[in-house]
């Protein structure tokens, strides 16, 4: 497949010049944007990633060192990479052009095959920047992610549940949350082993992370077979149906190992604040327990039952 061609803003105020350049790097395979002055380049960068610009220093309205502030001050998508171009070639001119954001300068009259050389250096660097980029979202992913079940770990419900239990006591909305256990659990490791019981822990996780409300529930692995759902803005009611929807999908599950199908079936615990609750010293350690009881009367009541209670 053809490689996308680079786009460079290139900020020169001398349209001969400007011209000039732009022939050059088009002749070297790069995709050239133009901009008289800083302010034209600024605007044109808040539209649109660019990620290598090459300016120019004396230019009306904003000069190439306050453009190179400007663009340091701004947080953009991904690093803008800026090699400065001027007439000037004292020490202390170089050295305000680097400590303004430019990361290299050349100076005029420029050498073409050493602009084509120093872009280069400029594509490695871009190229790493992103590339780091990416590698520490995913590590921030990682992080807060459950490895065998794909859901949030405990460290992100440890850290985001007293949040959402803030958030609903302060704008005085609703909040439910479902503790769920899988019924004889020991059953199924002790029957087809340790693997074939991971297989079932990861089909019964996707198949309650499908079941909940996008971008507004979430489910994480609270330890060992037990997750907790975390339903904002919904009341013991609606948690109840909830939660009776998802024993139904559980109890309905087919998972399909190489030990044959298994079925399973799980118990749920809900608990719930309301807008009426007295919010009073409550914390969301308070909501876990409550849901934990009502958890433990639907396994004392016979297991595959949904048992709920407000605060
Ligand atoms: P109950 O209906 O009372 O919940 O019975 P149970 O057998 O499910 O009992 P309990 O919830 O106390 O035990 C959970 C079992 O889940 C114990 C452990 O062997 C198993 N388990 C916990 N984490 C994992 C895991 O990551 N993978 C597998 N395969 N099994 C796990
Ligand atoms: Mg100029
Ligand atoms: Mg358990
Ligand atoms: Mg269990």
């Amino acid at each position: 497949m053809l490689k996308k061609p680079l786009e460079i803003l290139l900020v020169e105020d001398s349209q001969t010049q400007a011209l000039k350049f732009k022939l050059m790097l088009e002749n070297h395979g790069y995709q050239v944007a133009m901009a008289k002055n800083g302010l034209e380049a600024m605007t044109m960068l808040l539209n649109r990633p660019i990620s290598i610009v090459i300016t120019d220093w004396m230019m009306p309205e904003m000069d190439g060192s306050e453009l190179c502030h400007a663009i340091r001050k701004h947080e953009f998508g991904g690093y803008v990479y800026i090699i400065l171009l001027t007439a000037k070639n004292s020490k202390n001119d170089i050295i305000e052009g680097l400590e303004a954001g430019a990361d290299d300068y050349l100076t005029k009259p420029v050498d073409n095959a050493e602009l084509i050389a120093r872009l280069t250096t400029a594509e490695r660097i871009i190229s790493l920047e992103s590339s780091l980029k990416q590698r520490n979202k995913e590590i921030a992913l990682l992080s807060i992610t459950d490895p065998l079940t794909r859901v949030f770990n405990r460290g992100y419900l440890n850290e985001n549940l007293p949040k959402a239990f803030k958030r609903a006591q302060r704008y005085a909305s609703p909040l439910s949350i479902v503790i769920s256990d899988i019924d004889h659990f020991k059953t199924v490791n002790d029957q087809y082993g340790h693997q074939t019981g991971d297989m079932v822990l990861k089909s019964f996780a996707n198949c309650l992370s499908r079941a909940l409300r996008k971008d507004l529930d979430w489910i994480a692995r609270y330890g060992g077979e037990e997750f907790i759902l975390v339903l904002p803005e919904t009341g013991l009611d609606g948690a109840k149906a909830a939660a009776e929807r998802f024993r139904g999908l559980i109890e309905k599950l087919e998972t399909k190992t190489d030990k044959g199908t298994i079925q399973i079936t799980s118990s749920f615990g809900i608990a719930a604040v309301c807008d009426k609750t007295p919010s009073k010293g409550l914390t969301a350690e308070d909501l876990i327990n409550a849901a934990d009881q009502s958890l433990y009367q639907a396994k004392q009541n016979g297991r595959n039952l949904t048992i709920g209670t407000s605060l």
